[in-house]
């Protein structure tokens, strides 16, 4: 692959939108939500209902899916672990089920029962700390997607164990980002940007005609340096999961929010992986599970979904890409990838 000095023009929190400043934004608004800062900008007659709309529709699913807000249906799934089926909407029936699908495809790599280890190890939080053995041992064994029990007709999810909960914060932004795509669309928007903390839709093709230009943040950036890659194209979704995103160190050790769900311990094969495609909560799925799984079985599970393509960082900073976009990736550094 042909190697490019690249340059960028607007940096947004993990991902980087090259470009788009280049051209008149008919409409632009960030809100904090789901966790994070969500940037829409949309160009066209209707750009500001649309937008308006679509950050509507992105705080009504954060209201659904937070584990941590009382009121959501995740929050009512949770409380009632080892005591009754919940009935649920069914979005959220069905977000579920997707999970689900992953979770076998990824042989448990992604599964939303890591909520027990989310809680115990805090990062994040004030509480943040490194947790004993037996600890963790303990959170284990509330954590097995197999053991979730959904029912089709009554679109029930039942968690059969005191203890246990789900967590969708590995699926949560990218789902938000297509409902906020479904929302412009809606409203005629054919050109826009939604970046929900790193899960960009890059909707239709630039109000100038060209592609869209996104940046991948390098996950150790230098002052000259803080993105690794940019990719190019029209109509797509890019999402990448990353050590970086929330840590802290111990002993010179970081300790992440992405869980092994084998050791119960942060995933260390990867150090960032950045999955491209049709459908922004797949590619959050699928960012998590590949971080999770690694190099080499990362990108098997890729190469098996044709729409998917994969570009992952280790943590000697290499980088290895799989799937059908391959090429339209340019690196930004000139002695190669990842260094
Ligand atoms: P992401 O940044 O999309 O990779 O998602 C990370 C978030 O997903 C974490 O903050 C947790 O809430 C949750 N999570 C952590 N580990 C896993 C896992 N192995 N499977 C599914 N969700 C996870
Ligand atoms: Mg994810």
């Amino acid at each position: 692959m042909r190697i490019k000095p690249v340059i960028l023009v607007f940096v947004v929190t993990s991902l980087c939108l090259a470009g788009c400043d280049q051209v008149s934004v008919k409409e632009r608004r960030t809100e904090f939500l789901l966790d994070t800062a969500v940037t829409i900008a949309a160009y066209g007659p209707q750009a500001k209902e649309a937008v308006a709309a679509a950050l509507a529709e992105m705080n009504r699913v954060a209201d659904l899916l937070d584990a941590n807000n009382p009121d959501s249906e995740v929050s009512l799934i949770n409380r009632n672990a080892g005591r009754k089926p919940v009935p649920v909407s069914a979005e959220v029936f069905e977000l579920v089920e997707l999970c689900q699908h992953y979770s076998q495809m990824s042989s448990g790599a992604f599964d939303i029962t890591v909520r027990p280890l989310v809680e115990l190890w805090g990062i994040g939080n004030k509480d943040e700390y490194v947790p004993g053995p037996e600890e963790i041992d303990r959170a284990l064994e509330l954590v097995d997607y197999r053991q979730i029990i959904l029912d089709q007709q009554k679109k029930t999810v039942y968690l059969p164990r005191a203890g246990m909960g789900i967590d969708l914060g590995g699926v949560g932004k990218g789902y938000a980002a297509d409902r906020a795509r479904e929302m412009l669309l809606e409203h005629g928007i054919s050109s826009a940007l939604i970046d929900a903390g790193g899960n960009i839709w890059a909707l239709g093709e630039r109000p100038d005609g060209k592609p869209w230009r996104i940046g991948i943040r390098h996950p150790r950036p230098k002052a000259d340096r803080n993105v690794v890659a940019v990719l190019s194209g029209r109509d797509f979704t890019i999402v990448t999961s990353g050590d970086y995103e929330r840590f802290f160190q111990r002993n010179n050790i970081r300790y992440h929010h992405i869980f092994n769900p084998a050791t119960g311990l942060p995933a260390r094969g990867l150090i960032s992986a950045t999955v491209v495609g049709p459908n922004s909560a797949e590619a959050d799925i699928l960012s998590t599970a590949v971080f999770v799984l690694g190099a080499d079985q990362g990108l098997a599970l890729v190469r098996q979904l044709p729409q998917i393509t994969a570009m992952v960082v280790t943590p000697d900073l290499d980088v290895l890409l799989a799937g059908p976009l391959q090429s339209y990736f340019e690196f930004t550094g000139k002695e190669g990838v990842g260094r």
